[in-house]
């Protein structure tokens, strides 16, 4: 009698650049000897296959291949198991095919480019004698249910085995296997069904093998291992049951199903096999205690709420942000309720009052409340339909509060902050009509009069937006549209509201509200029956902001241009050394999202949701910290979404060419010899006195002059984005999830800047080849050399990206262009210089006197009217160049 045990093969994963850290740097440096010791010890360890990947920008990934596994083959212990050779590049494989001796396997093909394109491959595979691995993946994309993954999978067998004739034994499937417990309802059964999927297809595609990435399953609680661990086991043993026979694994790092600790076993297990509705949030809490250390989120699930009236029901969801049910309880209150608009006026009120009141006594905060106006929208357009056949019957209709007219200014795309402020008013009973981004002044007026708008919000992050307020405040002027104007945005600021917008218009009141959490009372007021008087001291106020402005300017001494110049930063120039960039000219790179995943600096994202505090410490906050800890569950869940799906697709670029400081610019040269200029950077230089003998610094002072072999860099990222995505959220009434979306894109295209000036100062650069810092060293710039941002402080001309753009070619590179107001689009970009110095450092211009203005103009080729213009926010605001005299 034979007991037959299913086999399992594992495959090591750690001969992947995109994988392993290590392994990377090794082949990225060329340490090839150090590079098979890795694939050595994956075989140590248990590895029967190995996976070698060399998938990476900077590589010659035809080489690298070829030569690793060149190497490789000379190496007994290594040369005895097969290869799998894994590219998204066909040459890549290629070339891996030409190098490997006896069997290898192709890692992977599937129908995403359709069947001509995967026939092809097949093919190709079969005359290399190789085995392949086949993603279920079709043109219409990667498949996540059971259903889909077997027929997919169902489909390739019969191309591969009936039209082409490979054989079966030589076919492995990798039905996908997805992150579970994402805290996104519809990731709880992946696992499930990628087991059954497994099951399907070994009972119906006889012959063929099934494989996976085992890591993925268990995304959702990076950092902590011992969880992970145990999902890979729980995992692992099912999936081997329903016939896995294959698994690209870290063998060293496998528990014994039977050696788990029981409770963790089975909390795995509900998740794993998804069991019960409340798998997850056990899963995260117990999680917590297994990893040691306290700074978990989530709550044991209690339903008992459900047992109430429906009216206390719907109050709980509301102030909960429990949008699960809503529906449902929705339904029977309207069936209760002798009109739909009742609910609305009942329950959904009341619950938003109390949210209201929370939110007003600094009891709930902004994610909370922006869950709450989820539900709150979910519930009314479950009722609309209802309101809308009773308004015919009736031609009855709900009042608001008020009607708003919102919208981010021409030349301008961001838009967070912005609808933050929008779900806020709404959930307020105010009517929000948002026209979106880079609106005209035409647009928004027409809309705000056909509509007869009762406040006209304007919104905007980048200066010359601030310009462009101020143009729709005179057209509002001259138009005599007497709708009182409200301000917004993170340039913005109650100076330039009152020295520059208020003046320009006196039809209308003008209010500056920085904070959503201010809006509603802002609103509310402008609206209610005290509305002259509220009018009236906001204008007060303002005023006496702008007299105040006025003294301020005149007390602050500045030097001329030329003194300040005298007293420009220097060094001994002889002493420096100026290292070259190691790879001069252009790069362009596909950053992954998991790799920019641990560059995020997350205290400004909670800034974004007006959770003001620094990370992690804000989870200890008394009084924020339960929010933060929730908002900042949400913000793993929907990133573990975004890399599992591939969301986003980052993009980068980075060049370097040889400078040098003329004055207050950088000149470019086309080549080292350094005759030909082939580009200009414009600097500004700090003017405002100082009590020591502190240098007026300008950013190429830390460029070395003429005679010195300097150079300088630049580089723009974009994290990309998700229209389509974006539109199913609106769709589904989720304003939560897409404001946290293009925050995290923000977060990752920060990250993606962080990370590609790491690669710079050790590779691209290379001027720090050795560095080594930690995350929170990175946020505090540890290391040597800036990147300047144009826009910044240190260079508020946002018209310089022009030409770093045309320098790095961006459009084409990366896909970020450039609005009129030079805003980068998409909106989660990142753009700036590269300076090597030591000495380098960020500072701010601060304001500066006309003289400076008048030269820079001249350097630019621009008016003196033109240079004010774009600098606008470094002049005293007064009336520009006359006054600052
Ligand atoms: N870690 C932060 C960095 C924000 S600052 C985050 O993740 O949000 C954003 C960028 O502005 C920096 O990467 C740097 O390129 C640039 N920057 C910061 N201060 C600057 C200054 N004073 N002048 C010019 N650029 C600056």
């Amino acid at each position: 009698m034979t007991v037959s045990v299913p086999s399992f093969v594992n495959v090591g994963e750690r001969t992947n650049v995109t994988g392993s850290a290590r392994f990377r740097k090794l082949i990225t440096e060329g340490d090839y000897a150090e590079a098979v010791s890795v694939a050595r010890q994956q075989v140590e360890n248990g590895a029967q296959i190995i996976d070698v990947n060399m998938d990476e920008g900077l590589l010659d990934s035809v080489e690298a291949m070829t030569r690793f596994l060149r190497m490789i083959a000379g190496e007994p212990d290594v040369a005895r198991v097969p290869v799998m050779v894994d590219s998204s590049k066909w040459d890549v494989i290629e070339a891996g095919l030409q190098n490997t001796q006896g069997k290898a396997i192709v890692n992977s093909i599937s129908l995403k480019e359709g069947e001509k394109q995967f026939r092809e491959q097949a093919g190709k595979c079969l005359a290399y004698g190789a085995a392949v691995v086949v993603m279920a993946f079709d043109e219409t994309g990667q498949a996540d249910t059971a259903a889909r993954k077997f027929e997919i999978c169902d489909r390739a067998y019969k191309i591969l085995v009936d039209e082409i004739g490979f054989p079966p034994e030589d076919i492995i499937f990798d039905p996908n296997i997805f992150a579970v417990a994402t805290g996104i309802e519809e990731h709880n059964n992946y696992a499930v069904d990628f087991i059954e999927a497994t099951r399907r297809i070994r009972e119906n595609l006889p012959g063929c093998h099934v494989s996976g990435g085992l890591s993925n399953i268990s995304f959702s609680f990076r950092g902590n291992e011992t969880v992970r661990r145990a999902m890979h086991s729980v995992f692992l043993f099912h999936a081997i049951k329903a016939g896995m026979d294959m698994g690209i694994v870290n063998a060293g790092q496998l528990d014994i199903y039977d050696d788990i600790e029981p409770e963790l076993r089975e909390l795995v297990e509900d998740v794993i096999l998804n069991r019960r509705d409340d798998g997850t949030d056990r899963l995260l809490e117990a999680a917590e205690r297994y990893r040691g250390q306290a700074s978990g989120p989530a709550k044991v699930r209690d339903l008992k709420w459900r047992e109430a009236p429906v009216n206390d029901r719907i109050r709980h969801a509301l102030v909960h942000g429990i949008n699960e049910f809503i529906v449902e309880d929705t339904e029977e209150a309207r069936q209760a309720c002798e009109r739909p608009l009742h609910v609305i006026e009942g329950p959904l009120m009341d619950g938003m009052n109390v949210v209201g009141d929370l939110f007003g006594d600094g009891r709930m905060f902004l994610p909370q409340v922006v869950k709450s106006a989820r539900v709150m929208k979910q519930a009314v357009a479950h009722l609309i339909p209802y309101m809308e056949a009773e308004k015919a019957r009736t031609g009855d209709q709900r009042k608001s509060n008020g009607k708003i007219v919102m919208a981010t200014v021409k030349g301008d795309v961001h838009d967070i902050g912005k609808n933050i402020v929008g779900v806020v008013l709404q959930c307020n009973g105010y009517d929000v009509i948002d026209l979106g981004v880079m609106v005209s002044c035409e647009k928004i007026l027409q809309t705000a009069r056909e509509e007869g708008a009762d406040i006209i919000g304007l919104s905007g992050l980048i200066t010359p937006s601030l310009d462009e307020m101020v143009f729709v405040a005179s057209e509002m002027e001259r138009l005599k549209v007497d709708i009182p104007l409200m301000i917004g945005g993170a340039t913005t600021s109650p100076a330039h509201t009152a020295v520059k917008i208020d003046p320009a218009i006196s039809v209308a009141p003008v209010i500056h509200v920085l904070d959503a959490s201010r809006a509603v009372g802002v609103v509310s007021k402008l609206l209610s029956d005290q509305r002259d008087s509220y009018a009236q001291s906001v204008k007060d106020d303002l005023a006496r902001i702008r007299e105040r402005r006025l003294a301020a300017r005149s007390a602050k001494a500045r030097l001329p241009l030329e003194r300040a110049r005298e007293k420009a930063w220097d060094c001994d120039w002889n002493a420096c050394s100026l290292p070259a960039p190691a790879k001069p000219g252009l790069t362009v790179l596909k950053p992954s999202l998991s790799e920019l995943v641990d560059y995020i600096d997350w205290t400004p994202f909670f800034f974004t949701w007006e959770l003001k505090g620094s990370y992690p410490a804000i989870f200890e906050d008394p009084k924020r910290g339960e929010a933060a800890r929730a908002l900042f569950a949400d913000a793993q869940a929907m990133l573990a979404r975004m890399v599992d799906e591939a969301l986003l697709e980052p993009r980068a670029v980075v060049g370097f060419w040889p400078a040098n400081r003329d004055g207050d610019d950088a000149v470019l040269y086309t080549d080292d010899t350094r005759r030909e200029e082939l580009a200009r950077f414009y600097g500004l230089r700090q003017q405002a006195a100082k009590d020591n003998d502190r240098p007026h610094v300008c950013q190429f002072d830390f460029l070395a002059p003429a005679g010195h072999a300097d150079w300088i860099g630049g580089f723009a990222v974009t994290a990309g984005d998700n229209p389509d995505l974006m539109a199913r959220f609106e769709a589904a009434k989720d304003d939560y999830n897409s404001i946290l979306f293009k925050a995290l894109s923000d977060r990752l295209a920060e990250a993606a800047a962080e990370w590609l000036h790491e690669r710079v100062r050790r590779e691209y650069w290379g001027y720090a080849p050795d560095e080594a810092f930690s995350n929170r060293e990175l946020i505090a710039e540890a290391y040597a050399g800036i990147r300047p941002a144009a826009g910044y402080p240190s260079q508020p001309d946002h018209s310089e990206k022009r030409t770093l753009f045309t320098l790095l070619n961006a459009a084409e590179t990366t896909g970020i262009d450039l609005t009129d107001s030079f805003a980068m689009t998409p909106a989660s970009s990142v753009s700036g210089l590269y300076l090597s110095h030591p000495d380098s450092h960020y500072f701010a211009v601060g304001r500066i006197l006309p003289d400076q203005v008048e030269d820079y103009a001249r350097r630019k080729g621009w008016t003196v009217a033109e240079a004010e213009r774009c600098l606008a926010p470094i002049l005293d605001y007064v009336t520009g160049s006359q006054t600052a005299a």
